[in-house]
């Protein structure tokens, strides 16, 4: 059992995910991160909040953890990159503080997210909570960038009852470009879940100059209607609410520039999509 250091605040809940939070977990022993990513009795969340309506399905509760394995140009939430960024949680106080909402939850027709962050980096935690939801009878779905998804057995991702997984983009280079990272873990996870038949919703930020190429929308709609459990597309408009983050951490953003997708690129895109005959919005 892992002892729960001190929280900086007694309630779990943040006001929102775009408030920058950092070194929440300042003064963890090392010892102590290892053995909790080993065996899943404590996370670092960077937020948990309530209520969220663009989560999953129904209104949500969702734990937002800390740690990311990607460095998208477009991040909103640089400050989840770091693990150490996270509050130290352990599972009890966790499962504890969802119980609150079960009843609430079923009504309605809502659930629990685990977002980030990437929270397959937390991969044991993860599959914990995630186990206690359903224990509870309530709908489970992980955010994920899916290249982590090997870390899940079979039987594990019987526990999630959506993936809300990020495509990011098209082609090896220009997911390296975006993401820092290849893209061929991502494709082979969404194989998995296909040929598992468990229930997927694709997430695509549309980021003008970046992501709205229409052959690479296009490839990825391809991609994403062939595997058949694909239930919906989210097309998400870049914004820029989270450069404030880049600059407060120091970090170089290089998408100053960037403008807002008009709303004529994001009907476009949407309907790329609706056109390889996925339900898309
Ligand atoms: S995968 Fe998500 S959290 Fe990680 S860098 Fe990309 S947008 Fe940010």
């Amino acid at each position: 059992m892992i002892k729960e250091p001190p929280l900086p605040t007694d309630s779990l809940e943040g006001k929102s995910p775009f408030e920058l939070r950092v070194n929440q977990g300042h003064g963890v022993p090392e010892s102590v991160v290892k053995a909790a990513l080993i065996s899943g009795e404590m996370g670092f969340l960077h937020s948990f909040m309530t209520g969220s309506t663009v989560d999953g399905p129904g209104v949500r509760v969702v734990g937002w953890t800390a740690g990311c394995n990607w460095r998208c140009l477009y991040c909103h939430n640089p400050d989840t990159w770091n693990m150490m960024n996270g509050m130290p949680v352990t599972l009890d106080r966790a499962v504890d503080e969802l119980g609150k909402y079960r009843h609430g939850l079923k009504i309605m027709s809502g659930g629990f997210t685990l977002s980030g962050g990437e929270p397959l980096m937390q991969d044991r935690f993860a599959v914990k909570l995630f186990t206690a939801a359903k224990a509870m009878g309530i709908h489970t779905a992980v955010e994920t960038n899916g290249s982590l998804g090997e870390r899940l057995t079979d039987e594990e991702l019987e526990k999630i009852d959506l993936v809300l997984l990020g495509i990011k983009s098209w082609g090896s280079e220009k997911h390296i470009r975006l993401t820092g990272k290849d893209i061929r873990p991502t494709l082979a996870f969404a194989r998995r879940l296909a040929a598992r038949k468990r229930p997927v919703w694709v997430r695509f930020v549309l980021a003008p100059g970046l992501t709205d190429a229409a052959q690479d929308v296009e490839k990825i709609a391809k991609f994403a209607a062939g595997l058949g459990n694909v239930e919906r597309v989210e097309v998400l408009p870049f914004h820029q609410m989270g450069r404030y983050k880049w600059k407060e951490l120091g970090l170089d953003y290089t998408l100053e520039s960037t403008e807002a997708c008009s709303p004529s690129l994001l009907i476009r895109t949407i309907d790329r999509f609706r056109a390889a005959g996925l339900k898309a919005d």
